[in-house]
């Protein structure tokens, strides 16, 4: 095996609970035969740090897999893995649909894998696991007998570390419960992998406010949250969405819930059809920002928070008394605290008094490690307005 010998003090990130090794943390590699192979990483004075799949094509060009001296194999995918099951299974995540493996946060950087029903989706983001997939997908036939497996790689990931994204062709539409509702999924058609499942605990939560109430899903996608609230008394939901593909499936997650009659789809753009709305003196009493992110990369940020500020202006106006906005934001680069500084700047242009009903985040099975602040993307609040 290689060997990769870190430059004095880069290992007090990995000493504190970090997997990444930059190139430009790599003092010297030994015994290089192969990239996407595993090699052992030591600090400057040989001491063994782990193993992790080695790529000198990116700048990330090691994650560890492991502290311990081990075997990286079949076996080891199956234990990883069996550990991520469990950990859903004890804290009662597991489902119809469900993420089963969160990359850094279950001690398989660069995989991910989402359940739904007898198939596991699986992608691979770097050149590692890609290499590796034949054990992945012989530990997965071990942890789920008769299951399916459907091949989803992220097609920019693979520029980056050099692969052919292997995309496997949509497969046949599955249907699968979430809460109370029914949602179609065709994994390889469309978005994500099929359900933005890092959602679900948010669906079921903002719902519990719908009772009654008119509600206004913006950034709808398959309208999983308007199904949610209106299946929970909301009285009309009005859904918004860019996509005429993405409103085509809205609309029939909608039929499938029997909540059609009482869903009305718009398409365009955001930005225009809220501030229509708000011209127009429409009110909801709840009201729900899910946009996509709106900056990928950190020079950009300021800009992303404008039109994060901008849509939240316009949803806290369109609030009736004691209504309530979830918003969100799935920018990797907007920490918790910064999302809050943009939504208190909007309260105070909207002139909304809003309380904090509760700080949300992604769904337990997208954990986060601490260590890892990377694992942590989408950040959200719950606001009422008081
Ligand atoms: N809330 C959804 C996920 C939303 S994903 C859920 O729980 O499943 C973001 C959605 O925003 C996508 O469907 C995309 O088509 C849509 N979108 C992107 N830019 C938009 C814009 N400017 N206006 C309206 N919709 C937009």
């Amino acid at each position: 095996m290689a060997r990769l010998v870190l430059k004095r003090g880069a290992e007090q990130r990995v000493n504190a609970g970090h997997p990444w090794i930059y190139r430009t943390q790599v003092a010297d590699l030994k015994g290089f035969s192969e990239a996407g192979l595993a090699v052992e990483v030591v600090d400057a004075g040989g001491r063994y740090l782990g193993q992790g799949f080695y790529n000198p094509r990116p700048s990330l060009c090691c994650r560890l897999l492991t502290r311990r001296d081990e075997a990286i194999d079949a076996e080891f995918f199956v234990h990883r893995l069996e550990a991520a099951w469990e950990y859903r299974r004890t804290t009662g995540l597991i489902s119809d649909a469900y993420r089963l493996c969160w990359s850094e946060a279950d001690g398989l950087p660069g995989l991910v894998v989402d359940r739904y029903g007898p198939v596991s989706v699986v992608q691979c983001l770097t050149l590692g696991m890609f290499k590796a997939s034949g054990w992945i997908t012989a530990a997965l036939g071990r942890l789920f007998p008769g299951g399916s497996i459907h091949r989803l790689d992220d097609t920019t990931a693979a520029r980056l570390e050099g692969f052919d994204a292997r995309q496997d062709p949509a497969g046949p539409e599955l249907v699968v419960t979430e809460g109370n509702c029914r949602f179609g999924v065709t994994p390889g058609s469309g978005h994500k992998t099929g359900l933005y499942l890092d959602q679900a605990e948010n669906r079921v939560l903002v719902a519990r406010h719908a009772a009654g109430r008119r509600v206004l899903d913006a950034f709808c996608f398959s309208g999983a949250f308007a199904c949610h609230a209106l299946r929970s008394g909301a009285t009309e939901a009005l859904l918004l969405d860019s996509s005429a593909d993405v409103l085509a499936l809205a609309r029939r997650n909608l039929e499938m819930n029997g909540e059609a009659g009482r869903a009305l789809l718009r398409e365009g753009n955001a930005f225009d059809l809220l501030r229509g709305l708000e011209a127009a003196g429409e009110r909801f009493g709840v009201v729900v920002l899910d946009p996509p992110p709106f900056t990928r990369r950190k020079d950009s940020i300021e800009a992303a928070a404008r039109g994060y500020k901008e849509i939240n202006i316009r949803g806290l106006r369109l609030l009736e008394p004691g209504g309530v906005l979830a918003t969100f934001s799935c920018s990797h680069h907007i920490t918790p605290a910064l999302f809050e500084e943009i939504c208190r700047e909007a309260a105070g242009d909207a002139g909304v008094a809003v309380r904090v009903l509760q700080t949300l985040t992604q769904s337990r099975d997208h954990p986060v490690l601490l260590t890892i602040p990377e694992s942590r993307y989408l950040t959200g609040l719950l606001l009422e307005a008081v």
